[in-house]
């Protein structure tokens, strides 16, 4: 059995680790001609991390990235708002887009596997017994992960929809050599009348990540704007050195009317796109990942029926249906649409982000440790778990028991066999490959045997 996996981002990498680590054969095929070098997504969210490791291409990342410590944001040359992020549980990495690829890509290498550039999807046709796409050649396989980004050539040619609005206008920004007198400990916003700016320091010496709203269309010199944008915004003045990459985005808000066609599934901004704003992107997209090749896993390794895998669209659904309302009312509270609303954010809302509690509310919705699978069809557990999450488990499934003769270890085996790592600790419970609680309660191998059963077998 073969999954081919269309895009080597992160999503479509990440997917393709998960698999190989559970020994199922993934190509990856991309129609670049090689890996992308600019750093595009910087922030990797706490969840995000665990997620990499668990495929374990975490790495050096965190010692090469920036510890922010803080996010400020400063209206008429007052801080506002200052979210401390240095005494929250859960450790993020800004670090660009390339750089986590790379670390993918390194460790799919070590998995005995390879990205195919230079291969572009331009058909897929499919029957009961498998896929075949067109990228020059025919290239078959027996599930297919559309994880090629927000035009997607599976998307349109699997006949999904992708409805949706524009939600603004453009954002131009820059990564830029710069002397200026910013901490760079931490992220900085300003947000005034004429419009946001935005600060992140990134790996490197002076180098910044700076960019801003612009309204208007067509062609446009964006170093030239966001030059002259920095002091009428900031109050500061800077000396940009050089400039290592621009870009301009406008922000959409699309969700695909379906994560699955028969053989074909849809992941990361293939099947949702959003505001950049607060980093979820990349992250829900690993996230998107790490959900299906698990579940895929079990079905081509035959311990799961295929009736698992319309879970990961149950499951992960409602989370980009979070991700896209949460970042969509978040945009529109930094640009301050309207005299009111932008009195209400400066006078109101963003001293009480101030307080203890709203920053932990904020957290754990931006870090995504919050995420939960409770109202699922897998519940009623499926909280992250905290113990067993953060660490590499080689995609297994972890059961923790008083002492290794539990008869709930002899039902977990039957249905996981080698899947299964047997820990000891005070109570019984099981947790999935991806960190979530699968299985916890009064001590019952009887209620274990009929959630495995209920969950696993076709
Ligand atoms: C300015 C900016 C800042 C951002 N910041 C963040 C952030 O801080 N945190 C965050 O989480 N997200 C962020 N994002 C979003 C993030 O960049 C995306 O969500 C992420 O790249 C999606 O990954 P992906 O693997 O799903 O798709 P992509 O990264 O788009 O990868 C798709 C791949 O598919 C390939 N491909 C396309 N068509 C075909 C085809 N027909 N055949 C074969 N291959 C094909 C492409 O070459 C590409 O390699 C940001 C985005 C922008 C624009």
């Amino acid at each position: 059995m073969t999954v081919l996996i269309v895009g080597a981002g992160p999503t479509g990498l990440t997917a393709a680790c998960a698999l190989m680590q559970r020994g199922v054969p993934a190509r990856v095929l991309d129609a670049a001609e090689g890996p992308a070098t600019t750093s595009r997504a910087l922030g990797v969210q706490p969840r995000g991390a665990e997620v990499i490791n668990r495929v374990r291409a975490l790495g050096d990342l965190p010692a090469r990235g920036m510890n922010i410590g803080f996010v400020k944001a400063m209206a008429g040359g007052r801080a506002l708002m200052t979210l401390r992020l240095e005494h929250l549980k859960g450790q993020g990495v800004l670090i660009g887009q390339s750089e986590i690829e790379k670390s993918l890509r390194d460790r799919l290498s070590e998995l005995g596997g390879k990205v195919e550039w230079g291969t572009r999807v331009t058909d897929i046709a499919q029957d009961a017994n498998g896929v075949t796409v067109r990228a020059g050649e025919p290239i078959e396989g027996d599930w297919l992960l559309g994880c090629d980004g927000a035009h997607s050539a599976v998307r349109k040619i699997a006949g999904i929809d992708f409805p949706g609005v524009p939600l603004t206008e453009r954002f131009l920004l820059a990564d830029v050599h710069m002397d200026w007198p910013l901490d760079r400990g931490g992220v900085t916003t300003w947000l005034g009348q004429s419009g946001m700016f935005a600060a992140f320091p990134l790996p490197g010496k002076d180098l910044w990540r700076i960019q801003g709203d612009f309204p208007g269309t067509g062609e446009v010199d964006v170093l030239a704007e966001l030059e002259k944008m920095l002091p009428e915004r900031t109050g500061l003045t800077a000396r940009i050195t050089s400039c290592d990459w621009t870009s301009s985005f406008t922000i959409h808000r699309r969700l695909a009317g379906t994560y699955r066609h028969g053989r074909v599934f849809l992941a990361g901004d293939a099947a949702h796109v959003h505001s950049p704003f607060s980093g979820q992107g990349m992250n829900t997209g690993i996230g998107d990942a790490e959900n299906l090749a698990w579940k895929l896993a079990m079905v081509v390794n035959g311990r799961a029926g295929e009736q698992l895998l319309d879970t990961y669209e149950k499951e992960r659904r409602p989370i980009a249906e979070e991700v896209l309302s949460g970042t969509t009312a978040l945009t529109s509270f930094v640009l301050g649409m309207g005299a009111w609303r932008r009195i209400l954010r400066d006078t109101v809302l963003l001293p009480l982000m101030n307080l203890p509690a709203a920053q932990r509310k904020l957290f754990d919705r931006t870090s995504q440790l919050a995420i939960t699978y409770r109202r699922g069809p897998l519940g009623p557990h499926g909280d992250r778990d905290p113990e067993i999450a953060p660490r590499w488990t080689n995609g297994r499934w972890v059961i923790t028991v008083p002492s290794e003769n539990d008869p709930h270890v002899a039902v977990a085996q039957k249905h996981l066999g080698e899947d299964l790592l047997v820990e000891t600790g005070p109570t019984v419970k099981l947790v999935r490959p991806d960190g979530h609680l699968a299985w916890q309660g009064r001590p019952s191998p009887a209620r274990l045997e009929a959630w495995l059963r209920a969950t696993l077998t076709t």
